[in-house]
């Protein structure tokens, strides 16, 4: 049992025998890509030259179009699979299950000749994500630590809305996220009936027509800030909603208000960090209660969780095997 699943200390969360998701694994036929976060993506170049196939879902692969450039995913031999759908490789059987994070992400499923089930969930929100039976469960455990609780639940959204409509009251409003976060963001602020125009870098502008493609509603007033019109619109301090990634929060926006989202804001849901500058709590991941909830109903005789990517998982381990008696351990030890 033990054997069947496992995290490499590269980050490649192996699942039987053929399968190696999110990272590169020396051996492995079959690279998965759950979504199109960067650590997810991890020697992705190195799948497409030296593995037989990756594999990801259609959203996924045309987001990693719009962030890295279309001639990036021709280096491969790409198979994409909708959610349900199955490829079988040799004696095992690999299918993509949804997973609510970002656009396009899946829960990986191989059942192998045992019929053995063996599932990663990769980065998931418990609410709308579907709880997949498995015999072996491997875990994201970003917020796998018990203080990692956000209790107000989807208050977070109310107040990102009356924040912006404050900002625009007075100018331009500057809002930070991570891909597939923004363009969450947008739809929030889009169905609040929030009519600013937004204003995006190419990257982000890209990722958002994608998103508009895969049939997210982000408003007709999506603008690429390279444009006359949006130029014009910030050289004025018109009112505007302003989305750039989280590695531009120090750079850009200085004098605007300015909104953070963060799922590492815990406790309330919105607090100031600085003159004009506030931390929202929206998270596209479950907090520990929740990451618990799908253990139990999942129910495994095995879970591992993976520590390459966070340094709660040894916490989280200990608290299933605690709390749920399922044997439980964080992988890479
Ligand atoms: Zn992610």
């Amino acid at each position: 049992m033990q054997s069947k699943a496992t995290v490499t200390n590269l980050g490649a969360v192996l699942l039987g025998k053929h399968v190696a998701c999110d990272a590169y694994a020396e051996g492995r036929p079959i690279r998965v890509v759950t979504h199109a976060h960067a650590d997810h993506m991890m020697g992705l170049g190195k799948s497409l030259k030296n593995c037989e196939v990756a594999v990801m879902t259609p959203a996924t692969r045309d987001l990693i179009e719009a962030l890295k450039g279309p001639r990036f995913l021709a280096r491969g031999n790409i198979k994409t699979l909708d959610y349900g759908e199955a490829l079988t490789y040799e004696d095992e059987q690999l299918t993509l299950h949804y997973a609510d994070h970002i656009l396009g992400t899946a829960q990986a499923l191989v059942e192998d000749k045992e019929k053995t089930r063996i599932l990663y969930t990769s980065d998931f929100r418990f609410s709308r994500t579907p709880v997949v039976e498995a015999d072996i469960l491997v875990m994201e455990a970003t917020y796998g630590d018990p203080f990692r609780v956000r209790p107000f639940g989807m208050m977070a959204e109310g107040i990102l809305v009356s924040l912006v409509e404050q900002g625009l009251s007075r100018g331009p409003v500057y809002v930070f996220g991570y891909h597939g976060k923004l363009q969450k963001m947008m739809r929030i602020l889009y169905e609040a009936k929030v009519k600013t125009p937004f204003i995006v870098p190419e990257r982000i502008f890209r990722v958002s027509k994608v998103c508009e493609k895969h049939g997210m509603k982000l408003g007709r007033n999506l603008l690429a800030f390279d444009g006359e019109r949006a130029q014009s619109m910030l050289s004025q301090r018109d009112s505007c909603v302003v989305f750039y990634h989280m590695y531009s929060r120090k750079r850009v926006g200085g004098e605007a208000l300015r909104i953070i989202a963060s799922g590492w804001q815990f406790g309330k849901p919105c607090r100031r960090v600085g003159e004009g500058e506030y931390m929202v709590a929206l998270s596209d991941h479950s907090d520990f209660n929740e990451l618990l909830q799908y253990v139990e109903r999942c129910n495994p005789e095995l879970v591992i969780t993976d520590s390459h990517r966070s340094e709660a998982a040894r916490i989280f381990a200990r608290e299933i095997e605690k709390r749920l008696k399922i044997p439980a351990r964080a992988a890479p030890a």
